[in-house]
């Protein structure tokens, strides 16, 4: 190859090596291999040159033409590959970044306690039950053997409403409105946990808290099974260790009626802060239901009998989780209620 032709492959190689993108390229390619660049120019040349040189001079040429092309070629292919190294860099996913999950929410303490008694008492038998909140004095208090002078409403102070309604000051209704139903057959065990209402107000007192109430009413239903159920459910929320403890007591729908005590899970009997030195925490009331209350919602007395026993869902709450004011409960406070999980 003659060096002029030399000179024009070398010529294209440098320029192509110093674009940068593929348009430019593509012009360049145009002004070495298009009819007027100068390749074209050596062609046209081809009818002076003499006869017997023409096959070596064209042969020149179109290997001269090759390796242009050649050139263009590799120089489009290292900028396409530029290109999409770029493209590659630039839209990269960091598959090591967390994810956006759905945020979900936690259950309530309260909520937890209600699930957590009415898993344990529907294992034992017994059926979930409900009521209104907003409840009439006959079914608050008559049908449960507090007549209108009894000193134990007393103990309720309670919110009337007009009409002689009142917001029920405990879930004892629900058990009044079952024994009642006469859809309802004998014998038959209940729980009804809800809302209940008291004009009460501290730390340990709220004027709205939550409660369950549970009736078992069978021919032989006993203080003993009672007193099993109870210490049953105290091994079920604070373990195996848990003890229970009964004390004779006073209300006016079950006799006799008992207070329940459970064994301090933080000291195990050997006295803190939480038990007050005792050892013991007061948690429940019960008894066996007073045939007077049989009588007053159309249940014969002599045929059965039955337990009662009434739980404070907040103080249940305060007792296993740690809480300190039942305030926290209705506070919609976050941080306090992120901590109690989903399940
Ligand atoms: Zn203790």
């Amino acid at each position: 190859m003659d060096n002029e032709l030399k000179q024009v492959v070398e010529q294209a190689q440098a320029e192509a090596a110093g674009v940068s993108d593929i348009p430019t390229l593509q012009a360049l390619r145009a002004k070495y291999l298009g009819k007027k660049g100068p390749l074209a120019a050596f062609f046209a040349r081809m009818k002076d040159v003499p006869a017997d040189q023409r096959r070596a001079f064209g042969q020149s040429v179109n290997e001269a033409r090759s390796q242009v092309e050649a050139i263009f070629q590799s120089a489009h292919e290292a900028l396409e590959a530029k290109a999409l190294a770029a493209k590659l860099e630039r839209e990269r996913v960091d598959i090591t970044l967390p994810g956006h999950g759905p945020v979900t929410g936690t259950v309530h303490p309260y909520t937890k306690v209600v699930n957590l008694l009415t898993d344990f008492f529907v294992g034992q038998g017994y059926v979930v039950k409900d009521g209104p909140e907003v409840e009439s004095d006959y079914f608050n208090f008559e049908c449960l053997n507090i007549p209108a002078d009894h000193p134990a409403r007393d103990m309720q102070d309670s919110f009337f409403l007009e009409g002689g309604n009142l917001l029920r000051s405990h879930t004892s209704p629900v058990q009044a409105r079952t024994m009642q139903d006469h859809t309802i057959e004998l014998p038959f065990k209940i729980i009804c946990p809800g809302k209940v209402y008291r004009r009460d107000n501290d730390a340990t007192h709220s004027h709205q808290f939550g409660q369950i109430e549970g009736l078992c009413i069978g021919e032989d239903a006993s203080l003993a099974n009672l007193e099993r159920t109870l210490t049953d459910m105290f091994k079920y929320l604070f373990g195996d260790k848990a003890e229970a403890r009964f004390r004779p007591s006073f209300f006016p729908f079950t006799e006799p009626s008992i207070e329940c005590d459970v064994s301090c899970f933080e000291c195990h009997g050997k006295g803190c802060g939480l038990c007050k030195g005792s050892g013991w925490i007061e948690v429940l009331g019960a008894g066996m239901v007073n045939p007077d209350v049989f009588r007053l919602n159309g249940i014969d007395a002599e045929k059965y009998q039955g337990f009662a026993f009434g739980i404070g869902i907040d103080r249940m709450a305060m007792l296993l989780y740690g809480i300190d004011d039942i305030h926290r409960f209705y506070q919609d406070d976050l941080p306090f209620l992120k901590q109690f999980g989903k399940r």
